[in-house]
This record gives structure tokens, sequence and C-alpha cells, in this order.
């Protein structure tokens, strides 16, 4: 809190001491306007020191790339700074500032190609600092060049171009970036490296026009909006501001291309001078831009094999109960929706609603985990004898009942499978019961048949009916629902004589 309070204050006594340093021609101006930004970039650096112990442990890189460039940037000051002692004029007689400018620039871009994802995406991440660092070497052998030394007004415009670049890379990250608390990093790179970009392309031109010492407070200005804000707490704003999709896509897969135009530029641009290296550069920048591409392309199918292989097993999951390991109530009720469209009318189909008896005293006798065994076993049961026909399949659709659902078979085969697991069960021979008493089962079947066949929820309906009738009659007994002209409901009038009972 006393940082937030104290950081801007600090900031306006330095750019009070450079508008002192610049007004008074008794000092040597030039050396102490060095000094005063080289304090700046110390106070930042600290500032940026600080956020980085404070930063969540994947975002430290991020803060650390920004404080190597300002560390880049400080070594560029302090050469000027001693090159100014030599020389009062600043014609830069030992010094070469332009490669820890480079050096500052490309550790930003580093910052915004960063992408921790996943391993194989970290490759990528590679990649792209590779062609930025190719970038950044293209450039400054571009301002290495002697013909370039003769004509400033272009070196100026390269660097606006350098600057502007880095600018609008950032910004395009800021764009795509998701988590809060990455969107603040790249918010705070996007915000110095475009006042950066202004305040470098408004200095330059400014000393051209003036001998005053006045537009070095422009090289304050960026360091001080980056220390307010590195001393600032995270902004409420940014929470509510959320990337769209369409927007995150476009940042992801406009970034690589930008660094590889801007490098392919920066190479064309040193053909001119030196047309081998440029050439060579070109080819490079291309070799490592295909081989992105090629991990990008990996990275995808992997991903869609992986989500297939998910999706798979969640379709299962979704579809299959998870004690009995048949199918559920959402997957037998899809497997007969299918099934009963395909099945030909002339084949018949048939659903049996089955229900353990009494299995409330099951459980109070022999304990809720005894029931849950005995129910594993009943639906495995069922399981077993419904794959011994073709078009047969089980699922349990609710506590203690199942359903068992059956293409094509006929009206007299139905029924003596059917009753043929219920006397299994009452015989104690389809379930190995440990000791107890055997368990039996009541069933309520329906079938569609012949030409005009109900709807499913009409035929569940029926099986319904039956077991229901099965129960009131006293349960271990299959109860078989015959198909009514009139579709009336049970128990009809003389609903008896439409009712097969066994058992
Ligand atoms: P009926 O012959 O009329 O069907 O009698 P019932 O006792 O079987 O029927 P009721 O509907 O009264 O009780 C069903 C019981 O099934 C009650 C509940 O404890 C038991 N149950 C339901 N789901 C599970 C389960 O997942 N595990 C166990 N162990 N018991 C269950
Ligand atoms: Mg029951
Ligand atoms: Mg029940």
């Amino acid at each position: 809190m006393r940082i937030q309070r104290w950081t801007p204050a600090l900031y306006v006594g330095l750019i009070a001491a450079q508008t002192a340093v610049a007004l008074s021609p008794s000092l040597r101006q030039l050396s102490w306007s060095y000094a005063v930004v080289l304090v700046a970039i110390a106070l930042t650096v600290l500032l940026c020191a600080r956020r980085i112990r404070l930063a969540v442990p994947h975002n430290k890189p991020l803060w650390s790339l920004l404080l190597f460039s300002l560390l880049a940037r400080g070594s560029a000051m302090a050469l000027l700074l001693f090159d100014s002692l030599e020389n009062a004029e600043g014609t830069l007689i030992m010094a070469d500032p332009t490669l820890w400018f480079c050096i500052s620039s490309l550790s930003l871009v580093a910052a915004a190609a960063y992408d921790p994802a996943t391993p194989l995406l970290r490759w990528t991440t590679a990649i792209d600092w590779l062609i930025g660092g190719l970038a950044a070497a293209l450039f400054y052998g571009v301002t290495r060049q002697p013909e370039l030394a003769r004509e400033p007004a272009t070196l100026i415009i390269l660097f606006d171009i350098l600057d502007g670049f880095v600018a609008c890379f950032a910004g395009i990250r800021l764009l795509g970036t998701r988590r809060v608390d990455e969107r603040r990093f790249y918010a705070v790179l996007f915000v110095i490296t475009l006042t950066d970009a202004v305040a470098a392309a408004a200095h330059n031109r400014l000393l051209f026009v003036t001998d005053s010492y006045l537009p070095e407070l422009l090289l304050l200005l960026p360091l001080a909006c980056l220390g307010v804000l590195l001393a600032r707490r995270r902004p409420q704003w940014l929470r509510n501001i959320r990337p769209t999709t369409t927007l995150r896509r476009l940042s992801v897969s406009a970034r690589p291309m930008a660094l590889c135009l801007m490098t392919c530029a920066a190479a064309v641009v040193l053909a001119r001078f030196k047309p081998a290296l440029g050439l060579w550069s070109i080819i490079t920048t291309l070799v490592l831009f295909v081989g992105r591409a090629t991990i990008v392309a990996w990275y995808q199918l992997s991903v869609e094999d992986q989500l297939r292989k998910l999706r798979r097993s969640l379709q299962h999951a979704a579809a299959h109960d998870p004690l009995t390991r048949i199918r559920n109530r959402r997957g037998i009720f899809q497997w007969m929706e299918r099934e009963y469209r395909m099945t030909r009318h002339e084949d018949g189909f048939c659903v049996a609603m089955i229900d353990v008896d009494f299995f409330k005293l099951y459980n109070d006798r022999f304990g809720h985990q005894a029931g849950d065994e005995c129910l594993i076993r009943v639906g495995r049961a069922l399981a077993d004898a419904s794959a011994t026909l073709g078009r047969g399949a089980v699922g349990r659709i609710g506590g203690e009942e199942f359903l068992v659902a059956i293409g094509g078979i006929d009206r007299s085969s139905a029924f003596q499978f059917l009753d043929g697991i219920r006397a299994a069960f009452a015989d104690g021979q389809a379930i190995a019961n440990q000791g107890h008493e055997p368990i039996t089962l009541s069933m309520g079947v329906a079938f569609a048949e012949g030409q005009t066949w109900p709807s499913l929820e009409m035929l569940l309906r029926r099986a319904d009916e039956a077991l229901y009738a099965a129960k009131s009659r006293g349960r271990n007994r299959v109860m078989v629902h015959g198909l009514m002209e009139n579709d009336r409901p049970f128990p009809s009038s003389d609903g008896d004589a439409r009712w097969l009972e066994k058992g």
C-alpha cells in the first residue's frame, strides 16, 4: 500500500531532477541526464523484482523477462553515461548501446511469445524465441551498416518500426490471454511498449530540432508508467474483460505469422547491403516457421486423439450403471430407440420390465452392501442370458428394476426365454446367493408385432402395467400384455382374457 502511494512521487521527483538538469547549462547536462534515467531504471528494476517475488509461479518467467529487458536497457544507458563522461558531446566514441536496446526489445518479444501451456508447445515457444532472436540480430546488423550511419533519419524510422512492432506484438498477445494474472502482465507490457514507442519516436525527432536536453524527459515517461503499474495492485477492470474465443484464436494464429513477417522484412532490408546473408536469413526464418507449423499440427492431431478417447469413455460412462456395469436407463433407452426403429415389423419386438421381489426386506436382513452385491449378480445373470440372444440388451432402469429388450423375436420364444430366467432365479440356479434363500423376479412383458406397432412409450407403459399385475398377483411370475387393438389401459373391463399368466 505504501509503495503504491510513494512510487508516483518518486518518479515525479526524478522528472523534476531531469527538468532541472535540462535547465542548468552550467552542469555536464548529458551525463547528469543519463544518470537520472539510470536511477529511474534502477528504481523500476527494484519494483519489477518485487513483482516477481509476489507473482504466482507460472508468471515468474514473464516478469523475469521484463526485468531482463530493463537490465539490458540499463546497460545501454550505463554505456552512454560512461561515453558521455569521456566525451561531453555524446558522439558515441566508445559505446554501442544499439546492441543492448536490441536485446531489451528481444526480451519483450520473448515475453509476448512465451507460451508454457504444454511440453510440446514449449518447443513452439523456443522456435518463436529463435525467430525473434534472428529478427533482433538482423535489425542490429542493419543498424551497423556504414551506409545507414550517414542517414540518421532512416535509422530513426527503423527504430520506430522495431518499437511499433514490439507494441503490436504485445497488443496481439494481450487480446488472446485468458488468465487474469497473465492478462495483467500483458496489459502492463502493452502499455509500456506503446508509451515507449511513442516517447522514443518523439524523442528521436525532437533531438533534430532543439539543442535543449528537455526531450530526455521523454525517456523517463515509459519508465514512470511501468513503475507505477508495477507498484499498483491488480486493477479490477481487468477481471471483467475477457477475450472472446475468436480474439483468442486470432491472437494465437497471428503471432507466429507476425514474427515471421517481421524477421523476413528485417532480412530483406539487410539484403540491400549483404544479399547472401539476407537470403540465408529468409530461408532460415521460413524453415523455422515450417518446423513450428509441423509441431502445431502434430500437437493438434495428438489432442484430437486424446479427445476422441475421452469422448468414448464419457459416452460409455454416461450410458452405463457404475454398480452393475450394465447399461443404465439412458443407455438401454438409447439402444431400444435405435433397435425399435431398425427392427422390421414382421420380426417383432419384446420389452420386459423386471423387478426384484421384496428387495427392501433383503436389504433389511442382509445389509445394504449385500444388497448391492446381489444387484450386481442379478445384472450379470440378466446380461449373460441376453447375450445368448442375437439382438437382446439389458439395462438397470431403477434401484432394483431392470429392463430387457429383444429385437426380432416372436411372442412364444420371448416368453419361453424370460420365463426360463425367472425359473432359474426361483430355483436358485441363476445366481449363487451365498446361502440365502433364492431371490425371485417379477416380469411385465409387452410385444410389438404385426403391421401396426405402438409407440415405444406405449410399449413401455404396457410392460409397466404388466409388471404391476405380476406384483399384485403374488410376484415371481411373468405377465405378458397382449397387443390390444384399441389400446385400452389396464385393467380393462374384460382385461383378464388378454393377460397370459404363468408362475
Ligand atoms: P416389491 O416386491 O414390491 O418390489 O418390494 P421391494 O421391497 O422390492 O420394493 P420397494 O420399492 O419397496 O423397495 C425397493 C428397495 O430397493 C428399497 C431400496 O432399499 C432398495 N434399493 C434400491 N436401490 C438400491 C441399491 O442401489 N442398492 C441396494 N442395496 N438397495 C437398493
Ligand atoms: Mg422390488
Ligand atoms: Mg421396484
